[in-house]
């Protein structure tokens, strides 16, 4: 089994070279989050990691299961870490998760589950101290009902300690479909750089869930041509082009998983788990470009096997960092109690996603690194400096 944390810490230990001397202790502590908070949630393995609060409070979402683990929820929090500090929002980093498949609890179990977790992590949360979001299997529900026994049990209104909310419960317009929107604005700048246009390039998305929905959807109205979806039964494959707005979750499908990964297509889109691309199926990859919209998707072997066949790797802390973009304009909206036109909330992650890419590929070309590198020798280099200023190292 991939150490989804051994593999974060790979992607770290990678950019060393990149750093100074004064970056060193820093490079060290950065190998350990700064606390674990972990129990049991009606009997539920249930976790949260607070990787790293250098740059603001600790960010990140709560993930509903079966494979979740400490080990994953450190991994994720890592890589929350470093997404904040690529897009240059003021959080750190963090994650939740319980080990539990939703599917089979009832409407009444899971909203216990959920108010007995919001208990559970209660006093480590917080508008200044820690904000949770949705993840995998998590949503706008379940975030009312995390916010609802938290200020339960506060005794005040704190609408600003989650975000991903409904928007009658201080949402932001335009975070459902933030993610998907921040991946489609990197592409387009990725594709402009390139030289190529959008128009009928074919893009394979792994995972039709809030995130693969939304990436798939809006890349189709922006001209691109998506072919292939999948979930976690199988996916859907047409030459000719699916039409997105009308495939059901249910839809029945013609592929499995493992084809979905090796389709002739020019973009391939991992947006479900980790580990999709390992060395095992990194060699059978015939896209001209992995754009990672799930946390991630490639491991560091199959990064070097596709760095060596040329094909570009657009990585997770650049291309979902919509989606915290999006929370952190929900935080300060619910701070200052006053909301934007969801027209202003996209047109201002439209700006922090193109600037984030653009300051990354101008890395690349500087010191002859991969995206994913260059992504993480700025993100590392912000947190380690905030760091050195709080006198922490
Ligand atoms: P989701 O629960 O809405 O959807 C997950 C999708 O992946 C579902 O379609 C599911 O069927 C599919 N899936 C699960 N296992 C699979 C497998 N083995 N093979 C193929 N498909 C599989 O979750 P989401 O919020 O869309 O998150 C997807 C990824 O994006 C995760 O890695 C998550 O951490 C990341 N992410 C999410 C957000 C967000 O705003 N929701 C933001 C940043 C990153």
């Amino acid at each position: 089994m991939t150490s989804a944390f051994d593999n974060a810490m790979k992607q770290l230990t990678q950019i060393a070279p990149f750093l100074g001397k004064e970056y060193a202790r820093g490079m060290k502590f950065l190998k350990t989050p700064q606390r674990i908070i972990k129990g049991k949630v009606l009997g539920y393995q249930a976790f949260r990691v607070q990787y790293n609060n250098a740059r603001g409070p600790y960010k990140g979402g709560i993930r509903f299961h079966p494979n979740v683990s400490l080990d994953e929820v450190k991994a994720l929090s890592f890589w929350m870490t470093v997404k904040c500090a690529v897009v240059g929002i003021p959080y750190g980093g963090a994650k939740g998760g319980i080990a539990v498949d939703p599917s089979k609890l009832s409407s009444v179990e899971l909203k216990k589950l959920t108010y007995t977790y919001a208990n559970f992590i209660t006093p480590y949360v917080g508008p200044w101290v820690d904000v949770p979001a949705p993840d995998v299997n998590t949503d706008g529900q379940i975030m009312a009902w995390l916010l609802e026994a938290y200020e339960k049990k506060v005794g005040y209104q704190a609408p600003a300690t989650f975000t991903g909310k409904p928007t009658e419960l201080g949402g932001s317009q335009g975070r459902t479909e933030a993610t998907g929107y921040g991946g489609v604005v990197v592409l387009k700048e990725y594709i402009k750089n390139l030289k190529l246009k959008t128009k009928n390039l074919t893009i394979a998305v792994q995972g039709f869930g809030n995130v693969g929905y939304w990436f798939a959807k809006i890349a189709q109205k922006e001209g691109f041509k998506v072919v292939a979806v999948s979930n976690s039964k199988g996916g859907i494959y047409n030459p000719k082009g699916l039409d997105i707005d009308k495939l059901t979750p249910d839809f029945k499908s013609n592929i499995t998983n493992e084809e979905l990964l090796a389709l002739p297509v020019d973009i391939l889109v991992p947006a479900a788990l980790e580990n999709a691309i390992t060395k095992d199926n990194a060699d059978r990859v015939r896209a001209r470009v992995v754009f990672e919209m799930a946390n991630g998707p490639t491991t560091p072997e199959a990064d070097e096997i596709l760095a060596k066949r040329k094909i570009d790797v657009i990585p997770d802390v650049l291309t979902n960092a919509g989606g915290v973009t999006v929370s952190y304009f929900e935080w300060v909206q619910n701070l200052n109690g006053y909301y934007w036109e969801k027209e202003e909330v996209l047109k201002k992650e439209e700006k922090i996603m193109i600037k984030a890419f653009n300051d990354i590929y101008k890395t690349t070309l500087e010191k002859k690194v991969t995206y994913r590198k260059a992504a993480f020798i700025l993100a590392i280099k912000r947190i380690i400096d905030a760091m050195i200023l709080r006198g922490r190292v």
